[in-house]
């Protein structure tokens, strides 16, 4: 199913910021969905989104993200994407899911809302059959591992590992050998996490994959065979320019479109649309291999229907992903918690709302995109495809030559650009 604005585009939507629980925004698009990043740190220093390599000052304690939570969760939030950087580098990430357990389920004619489902977007480096399990009993629901190859060339060049210094002979056998233990990390995470119950089969265990023309265009067929292999949904994501800090170019894309058709061509595939509010559409491979993902926000843009809000970890809320300046919310945490400033505060920020980044850069753009293989086609050809993005993460065993853990360029804003892809 395809969302489409309810009302002509621009329409306003004025209520009184305390006036109704589950405001809509500009575009009579609800609150649905809250990324929350827990770090701004990551393990790695993947190229097409170089998160920040430090936390910013002021990061939000427990208790101010439980109350952001809550407050979200009043205003119509009914899913909670932990994020990063890399979320499992955040030690009190199990200690936040249990305290959320009171949102999960309310007394009958509670009006509050309820917290239906809680997912984790994370690179996997950090996923011991410990952490899989303790996060399983803390009441996470849904994790999403980032793997953009599958082969350790491949994987150490889209993570961003560093070459070892040396004769260039040894520095390439060095480089793929570090990128071979990153993969056997992510593979194990992966099998970790099935262990401790989350089931790919129901959907709580999946695998992204940003892919690039001239990063890891090749690894398309055998990810996806791998993710076959293993049962698990690959869902493949646009390169997308995250501000001005990944280098971005439009020939470096390869539309979701072109991506799928080369998967298909090996394995056939029927489409099943995007569900209203999704960030991919999916395609059901013939032979009973599973499911295929994309999330094609440069090809087919989705704003029509996002209902995603976005929190950093030092508690500025973005309304869009691409917006190139936030609300700081600690005002209405600091120094004493502010929780009917805080819910105005909210909801007047959604109901301003007028974001749909995507769609303009697609229509201003059109004519300068076209040179993407297929990108106009997507758009027009097969308007199921619908997408957006996700991860990217850390790895804290990928040591540099100087023996360093996972060194990463300095960052520049915006500084929320890396949760472009922290998973749909
Ligand atoms: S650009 Fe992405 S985050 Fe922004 S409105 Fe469109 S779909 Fe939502």
């Amino acid at each position: 199913m395809l969302c489409r604005y309810p009302r002509p585009l621009g329409r306003s939507h004025s209520v009184s910021p305390m006036a109704s629980p589950a405001p809509l925004d500009r575009h009579h698009r609800p609150l649905g969905v809250l990324r929350l990043s827990l770090t701004a740190r990551c393990n790695l220093a993947c190229p097409y989104c170089l998160p920040d390599g430090q936390e910013p000052a002021g990061l939000l304690s427990l208790a101010e993200r439980l109350l952001l939570v809550e407050t979200a969760v009043q205003l119509g939030v009914h899913t909670l994407r932990l994020t990063g950087g890399e979320p499992l580098l955040h030690g009190d990430l199990e200690a936040l899911i249990r305290a959320l357990a009171p949102l999960r389920q309310r007394p009958q004619g509670d009006r509050r809302g309820v917290l239906r489902q809680i997912a984790l977007t994370t690179n996997g480096t950090l996923l011991s059959v410990e952490r899989a399990r303790s996060l399983r009993q803390a009441g996470l629901e849904r994790i999403t591992l980032s793997l953009d190859g599958a082969d350790g060339a491949s994987v150490a060049r889209m993570a961003g590992l560093a070459p070892s210094a040396g004769p260039p002979a040894a520095e390439d056998d060095t480089h793929s050998a570090r990128g071979e233990a990153l993969l056997a990390r992510v593979l194990a995470a992966i099998e970790h996490a099935r262990a401790a119950g989350f089931d790919p089969a129901a959907g709580e265990l999946k695998l992204n994959a940003v892919i690039t023309r001239h990063g890891n265009a090749d690894q398309l067929l055998p990810l996806a065979a791998l993710a076959r292999q293993r049962g698990l949904e690959l869902r493949l994501i646009e390169y997308m320019d995250v501000g001005n800090r990944n280098g971005w170019e439009p020939a470096q894309v390869i539309a979701a479109a072109e991506m799928v058709a080369r998967i298909g061509e090996r394995w056939p595939l029927e489409p099943l649309g995007r569900d209203c509010h999704g960030t991919a559409s999916r395609w059901r491979y013939r032979d009973g291999g599973g499911l295929l993902a994309a999330i094609a926000s440069i090809s087919a843009p989705f704003c029509g229907d996002c209902n995603r809000l976005r929190i950093t970890a030092d508690g500025v809320a973005y309304s869009c992903l691409f917006a190139a300046s936030g609300t700081d919310l600690r005002p209405w945490l600091r120094p004493r918690p502010d929780r009917d400033g805080l819910l105005a505060a909210l909801g007047s920020l959604w109901r301003q709302r007028d974001d749909r980044y995507s769609e303009e850069r697609s229509r201003s753009a059109e004519a300068a995109m076209a040179p993407i293989a297929g990108l106009v086609s997507v758009a027009t050809a097969d308007s199921r495809l619908t997408a957006e993005p996700q991860a990217t993460a850390d790895i804290e065993a990928a040591p540099d030559a100087n023996g360093n853990p996972g060194s990463m360029a300095a960052a520049s804003p915006p500084a929320h650009a890396e949760m472009a892809y922290l998973g749909g």
